[in-house]
């Protein structure tokens, strides 16, 4: 299946061959067709390197972190701490105190809702978050909310999928204690003008939480220069392993949230009387944490670095585009979510077709979308449907691919309609 469409980008930076056989996974059939994998948003593939690394650590390191003094917890401690130094230096924070390895995007927002919520909020303040929010981001704060009679305001969307930005500051009152925004909205593909939010936050002296669980892997990104106060991503959406994740917060708010989990790491000294707590980041890694996760989200982001997100945003911009061009010619089907500022996420819907059976058809013809509501239910009641079907792309897909999907879908709205 070969496609007449060519990006810019595509000889000159990469060497696509070269990258998919980076991941094993893609090179199969399924169903008898050669896999097509656009189900990025949902979890990425992993390169051979983040595999190795994991399969190494087990073979050659495996030890627990930080209370040992053997070589192998040595050694283990060091590879786990020297991932915390790829994390600062690859979304420029100031130190490693400000990074915090938690199980994912989930957890991370759950520990800000639950320490700095719990520390700062009192009755009738307000947190803001927005129409287009993953459930990780709406529940953490139903439930700070409920525990401290807090309130909880949403900035609206409009018909594109856009925020409306302009409503942003007449929603912040003197209450508002925080606003938590998704970078990049994993039903819409919309990218936020995080920039202005975070600059309107501040002027009237309120933190901003980035979700960047959709952003993380296709947009460069510098926490000092944004000024965001926290940011929380998985390591499953940038080629690394599921169960590790990050969270970002500037020191001196960390310094003064209270610890998330109490138990081991995140102790000084232990009496029946009294605990004292360890210092940053530790104080809020309690227990033994996904090590070799870690490890292996280090190597992913070595990957990823050494390949470029701005080559890799700029790729992926051109397969959106082509993908958009070319599914919005065809007859019968709508794209839900349209801003003008978008990547990697292409959602739409098909007249008198259930999303379900359109992603089963396609899996048939070996490609693999994601559909339903995408933990985004508010933005499925705005756009008044109960799911999507959702293509999303990583920089090892391919314009071939696109066709490929097109052709399955031309097939799919023959035989079901
Ligand atoms: N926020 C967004 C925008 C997401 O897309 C996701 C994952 N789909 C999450 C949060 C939650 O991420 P995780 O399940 O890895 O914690």
């Amino acid at each position: 299946m070969k496609s007449n469409l060519t990006t810019k980008t595509n000889e000159k930076i990469f060497n696509i061959e070269k990258i998919r056989n980076d991941f094993p996974i893609l090179n199969q059939l399924v169903h008898n067709k050669p896999l097509c994998y656009l189900d990025n948003a949902a979890t990425t593939q992993k390169p051979q390197v983040v595999i190795d690394t994991i399969n190494d650590f087990y073979s050659t390191t495996n030890s627990n972190i930080h209370r040992g003094v053997h070589y192998l917890s040595e050694r283990s401690t060091q590879a786990y701490e020297n991932t915390r130094t790829i994390v600062k230096d690859f979304i420029n924070a100031k130190s490693e105190k400000e990074i915090i390895f938690t199980s994912g995007t989930t957890a991370s927002i759950n520990l800000v809702a639950q320490t700095f919520g719990r520390k700062f909020f009192t009755v009738g303040d307000e947190v803001i978050i927005t129409n287009m929010e993953h459930h990780s981001n709406i529940v953490p704060w139903q439930i700070l909310c409920e525990e401290k009679k807090a309130k909880l305001k949403v900035l609206p969307i409009n018909d594109k999928g856009e925020l409306q930005i302009e409503r942003l500051n007449n929603l912040i009152t003197d209450k508002t204690k925080l606003i938590s925004v998704v970078h990049v909205s994993n039903s819409l593909g919309t990218i936020n003008p995080i920039n202005e939010i975070i600059k309107i936050a501040h002027q009237n002296n309120v933190p901003v939480l980035l979700d960047a669980a959709q952003s993380i892997q296709h947009i460069d990104i510098d926490v000092q220069k944004l000024d965001c106060d926290f940011l929380a991503f998985s390591g499953h959406k940038i080629y690394g392993p599921t169960g590790i994740g990050i969270l970002y917060g500037k020191e001196n708010l960390l310094e003064e949230m209270p610890p998330f989990m109490g138990g081991g790491d995140m102790i000084s000294k232990v009496t029946f009387e009294e605990t004292t707590f360890n210092e940053l980041p530790f104080k809020f890694e309690a227990g033994t944490s996904n090590i070799a996760g870690a490890i292996g989200l280090g190597t992913a982001i070595e990957y990823v670095s050494k390949i470029g997100l701005k080559n890799i945003h700029q790729y992926e911009s051109e397969l959106l585009s082509a993908a958009t061009q070319k599914i919005s010619d065809i007859d019968g089907i709508k794209i839900i979510g349209t801003a003008k500022e978008k990547t990697s996420v292409l959602s739409f819907i098909i007249e008198n077709i259930h999303p379900h059976d359109i992603g089963t058809f396609l899996d048939f013809e070996g490609v693999a979308i994601r559909t339903g509501h995408h933990c985004t239910q508010p933005v499925m009641d705005f756009f008044k449907i109960p799911a999507t079907s959702r293509a999303s792309f990583a920089f090892y897909n391919t314009l071939d691919e696109i066709e490929q999907l097109t052709i399955a879908l031309k097939k799919t709205i023959e035989v079901l309609t």
